[in-house]
């Protein structure tokens, strides 16, 4: 008997011939109220959407017959993937459906800005004919600064090589051989801000990527510099853009996102000519919306008729035996992978996930990939999981080493994650106490132990009397609880390290005035 599929949502004519070519059996049912297509769903192995319908829990429940929900983009909060997990459902999305359309709109942006073809535009409808006053730029020559070299980023490297401009990218998740690949030189931030003539912005929003740009970066950009945000509103402090444009420091700005969507109709950017904006059409294009539809059918058709897994974005069951055996060690495999991700040098090329004591005998590529989750979550916007780590990874260059050890240790069980990349290597290390408490047991040189959760500050210190009386009283002053604090220093006295559990965020202020205390040489903010 043919699979049976349900478009739920509105693919596209094509995509759904190519399921009806591939010999499925399709039923196009789009904006069914949740009731009904709860009602029909146990007839379908498939299921094809975008964002518009609802995979929750329940609907799952009903579906006996699913094997494969299709979303046809990348975000895939509409599904609930656990259910669909315990459920044996394999979810799929099409990662990188609509690199090309975004690019291309920071491109127009880019271009805009520099020929002011906004602002002519309104000029010349006005009855004007303002040829001084709209005076431009070349691009050719000029240098474009990528901050995030994604799917995204890595295409407008691409465009922006063909207009002859220069590239540099700033990503701390790739080495630099793969950036120059692509013809972007890799350099840090600081040397972007200040070399890039025109910045754009490809990062995912993270506790990192947050208020990016604010008034001490774009003190830092060339003045005229040219700021493009198609990524996502919060990475740019708009206040900021706002007074530097204000300043004329700042020689414009171009967002298609915005802190607030949709943004009040007083938003301080709008009363800039220099200033160009969309309403989040990023990804608005007919080729991109039709690509994703094609990709998904297509994927469908390669799981439905071979078994093919493409762009799976949840777990394969594993037997019970090894998940009794895993199961607390993979939610340590993920925070060491987060740890390393916040410590750890940039452009990793290296992970080695080492096992050793009872645990060496069980099955360990679900932990080394579960590290990887920890460690690529951190810094990607395409959902990373278990299943596509590995394969994520490999694409960005990084080799992952899988090592069981006879090496002696004081714990039952330990994980070791190494990440080597630009400029070195941070081990993190851990263990599980009974069947579920965490701990952290070594940081490079240092011994501790610490419960990977929440809000921590990580400080590098001389071993010196007053640290923790000075970094306490700080911390209480800023009104940031210490919940648990673990200490420690390496033999020889030429360091020592704290691990502070703490109930709340820290201020980037309040991290500053730490680094200010006497003898404290680093300190470092991570969500866990
Ligand atoms: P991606 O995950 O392929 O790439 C993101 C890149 O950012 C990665 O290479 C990563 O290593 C890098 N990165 C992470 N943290 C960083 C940091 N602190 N500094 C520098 N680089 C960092 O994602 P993508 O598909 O290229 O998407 C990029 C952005 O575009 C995302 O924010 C996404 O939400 C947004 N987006 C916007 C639209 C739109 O309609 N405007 C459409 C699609 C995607």
């Amino acid at each position: 008997m043919a699979a049976r599929v349900l478009v739920s949502d509105d693919l596209s004519a094509e995509a759904v011939r190519i399921l009806r070519d591939a010999g499925l059996e399709v039923d196009v049912k789009v904006g069914l109220p949740a009731a009904e297509l709860e009602a029909i769903v146990g007839g379908y192995d498939a299921l094809a959407v975008r964002s518009a319908t609802k995979v929750s829990a329940r609907l799952l429940e009903k579906a006996a017959r699913l094997r494969v929900v299709g979303r046809a983009g990348v975000g895939v909060d509409n599904v609930d993937l656990d259910a669909a997990t315990r459920r044996g459902v394999v979810v799929m999305n099409t990662p990188g459906g609509s690199s090309t359309t975004v690019a291309e709109l920071a491109l127009a942006m880019i271009l805009s800005l520099s020929r002011h073809v906004p602002s002519a535009t309104a000029s010349v409808k006005a009855g004007k004919w303002e040829k001084k006053r709209f005076q431009g730029r070349e691009l050719a020559g000029k240098t474009l600064g990528v901050v995030g070299i994604g799917n995204i980023g890595s295409v407008l490297v691409d465009r922006a090589l063909a207009m002859k401009m220069r590239v540099v990218a700033y990503d701390p998740f790739i080495t630099p051989e793969a950036a120059s690949k692509l013809g972007a030189e890799l350099v840090d931030l600081e040397r972007l801000w200040r070399e890039a003539d025109v910045v754009s912005l490809h990062v995912p929003l993270t506790e990192q990527t947050r208020h990016l740009v604010g008034a001490a970066t774009l003190a830092k950009m060339r003045k005229g510099a040219i700021l493009v945000n198609c990524a996502r509103g919060g990475i740019v402090d708009e206040r900021a853009v706002a007074d530097s444009l204000a300043a004329g420091h700042l020689g414009g700005a171009a967002l298609d996102v915005f802190e607030k969507e949709p943004p009040a109709a007083d938003h301080p950017l709008f009363a800039f000519d220099n200033v160009v904006c969309t309403p989040h059409i990023g990804a608005s294009t007919e080729e991109a919306q039709s690509a994703v539809a094609v990709a998904i059918a297509e994927q469908l058709v390669a799981y439905l008729r071979d078994g093919i897994v493409k762009n799976a974005v949840n777990v394969p069951g594993l037997p019970k035996e090894v998940l009794d055996q895993l199961a607390p060690f993979l939610p340590l495999a993920e925070k060491l992978g987060a740890v390393a991700a916040q410590l750890g040098p940039q452009g990793p090329s290296e992970v080695t996930v080492e096992v050793s004591g009872e645990l060496a005998s069980v099955p360990m590529r679900p932990l080394a990939a579960r590290a990887l989750v920890g460690l690529l979550r951190h810094f990607l916007e395409t959902p990373v999981n278990e299943v596509n780590a590995p394969a994520i990874a490999k694409d960005r260059g990084i080799h992952v080493r899988e090592v069981r050890s006879a090496e002696p240790h004081d714990w039952a069980s330990l994980v070791t994650l190494r990440v080597r990349g630009q400029g070195g290597e941070t081990l993190v290390a851990g263990t599980v106490y009974g069947k579920r408490e965490a701990r952290i047991v070594r940081v490079n040189g240092f011994r501790v132990e610490a419960v990977p959760s929440g809000h921590v500050i990580v400080v590098e210190n001389d071993d010196a009397p007053g640290v923790v009386g000075n970094l306490g009283t700080a911390l209480a002053a800023a009104g940031v609880n210490i919940a648990l604090i673990s200490l420690s220093r390496l033999d020889d006295r030429s360091g020592a390290f704290s691990f502070l559990n703490v109930d709340s965020a820290p201020s980037p202020e309040v991290l500053d005035r730490l680094r200010g205390l006497p003898h404290v040489r680093s300190v470092r903010a991570l969500v866990l």
